[in-house]
């Protein structure tokens, strides 16, 4: 009989392995008790299958790893600086490269720069820091994300697109108030899904007109891309390096973590095209990150972050990487398991309030799951949902959103199919447990960014 299907492996043998623990159930109830619920405060050692983050969690290369002897730690000046600037300038076109240490120090920094006290910014759908930075510049976040993003089980091929509608209405309703629109490819909180080539364009004509800019949050561009190439019309063969650079050019200049598709431990930047917006930035980043040619970062780290690029860009690389979270998810759907559809390009989303309805969301139900998820097997999930969307900063009353989420998220290059087999069996268990799994209350809430260090107790 013919094969119905060939597999396909991963573009990559391993040169170095690094051992993780097995934990008994009554190690990880310990564990879990002591981080008060919140994975975030869990010890790495404790944990089996870390799928917290993508962030800076990404297996280097071996040419990434012989790129760090080659560090250049000069103060000021250093060989790999230029590299960067390079890679920046070629992959994705910006005139002007400004490192940070992060993704966030590149939010701060042009949100310091660019927004003014009454400032509104609209975005396709709102990220943990990058609106916390709007906000502390003294700006209002408007998410302006076509409906379907916030319905989980929506098929939308596109659901990182804009409203265009609310768009217009928001830039015309606010003259001269918007300093730019927050465009992210791919769009994390909707559970990594895509922006259209199309829909970026028709928000460029829009930018256009009421003469301001849109700011890139590049983060997961590569992933964006690979989603273009399968699903938009036109865009079919075509390299992720040529996806990448024409959304690039729809925008005025991005934030970028390379600790996501760069494929580094460490490390950010901000990309712009307009002159006069660099020096402002280039001047403050020496108060906030370091000299304008290290911004926070090591010379290896820069030189690895200039690799990565490169490596990110290729088609092999992204087909695996958003592949293996394809077959994750297409596991749990196979069971029957509610995540957000379709699958994202970085992590499967467990929808949490269908996962768990005897739950109110006023219990954090997707903070209860994840704790659940990492008691049954050591697999470390997180949360986004209520705790994550935290407070409205004017009224200070919490934000409960539709989407009530846990995300299982992939690390690039660094877990196996055997891993995600387990991952996949650890939530069916959890799922066929459900109704034991009871909601938590919060014992512990910090101000800024609650969901990384809060702490929860469950309730009887
Ligand atoms: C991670 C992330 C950031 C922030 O980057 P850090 O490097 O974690 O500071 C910003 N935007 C998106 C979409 C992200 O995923």
């Amino acid at each position: 009989m013919p094969l119905t299907r060939r597999s396909w492996a991963e573009p990559f043998k391993i040169k170095v392995v690094e051992p993780v623990r097995l934990t008994t159930p009554e190690q990880r109830a310990k564990a879990l008790e002591a981080a008060g619920y919140n994975t975030f405060l869990l010890r790495s050692r404790d944990v089996y299958i870390d799928l917290l983050t993508d962030s800076g969690t990404s297996a280097m290369s071996d040419r990434q790893w012989a790129g760090m002897m080659l560090g250049d730690e000069a103060y000021a000046g250093s060989e790999n600086y230029y590299h960067l600037e390079a890679a920046v300038q070629n992959a994705y076109g910006y005139k002007h490269v400004i490192p940070t240490h992060q993704g966030r120090g590149a939010e701060h920094l042009l949100s310091r720069v660019l927004i003014k006290p009454g400032d509104i910014i609209p975005g396709n759908m709102y990220f943990t820091t990058t609106r916390l930075h709007q906000e502390m510049a003294g700006g209002t976040f408007i998410d302006a994300v076509i409906p379907e993003a916030h319905d989980p089980a929506s098929t939308h091929p596109f659901k990182g697109n804009f409203d265009i509608d609310k768009l217009e209405r928001i830039l015309s309703e606010n003259p001269r108030r918007v300093p730019y629109i927050c465009a992210a490819a791919t769009v994390n909180m909707a559970g990594g899904q895509p922006i259209s080539l199309e829909n970026l364009t028709h928000v460029r004509e829009l930018a256009d007109r009421h003469k301001t800019r849109i700011i890139l949050d590049a983060t997961r561009i590569a992933e964006n891309a690979y989603f273009l190439q399968q699903r938009e019309p036109g865009q079919k063969g075509r390299p992720i390096r040529a996806i990448v650079r024409d959304l690039a050019n729809l925008t005025d200049g991005c934030t970028m973590s390379a600790k996501k598709d760069p494929l580094a431990n460490i490390g950010g930047f901000i990309g712009i095209n307009d002159d006069a917006v660099a020096e402002e930035i280039s001047n403050l980043v020496v108060v906030f990150e370091g000299l304008h040619t290290y911004g926070g970062m090591a010379g290896r780290d820069m030189e690895a972050v200039a690799i990565g690029i490169e490596e990110s860009l290729e088609d092999d690389h992204i087909r695996a990487r958003v592949g293996q979270v394809e077959y994750l998810g297409e596991k749990l759907l196979g069971w029957g398991i509610p995540i957000v559809l379709p699958i994202g390009g970085h992590g499967i989303y467990l929808d949490a309030k269908a996962f768990l309805p005897h739950i109110p969301q006023s219990q954090y139900p997707a903070q209860a799951l994840a704790a659940a998820l990492y008691l049954d097997s050591g697999v470390r999930a997180m949360e986004r949902g209520a705790v994550s969307a935290g407070r409205d900063p004017v009224s200070g009353v919490e934000r409960f959103p539709k989407l009530e989420l846990v995300r299982l998220t992939i690390p690039r290059r660094v877990y196996t199919q055997a891993h995600m087999d387990v991952t996949a069996e650890s939530v069916y268990c959890v799922y066929e447990e459900r109704h034991n799994v009871r909601g938590l209350k919060m014992t512990y809430e910090p101000r800024f960014l609650r969901f990384f260090q809060a702490r929860f107790a469950p309730i009887n």
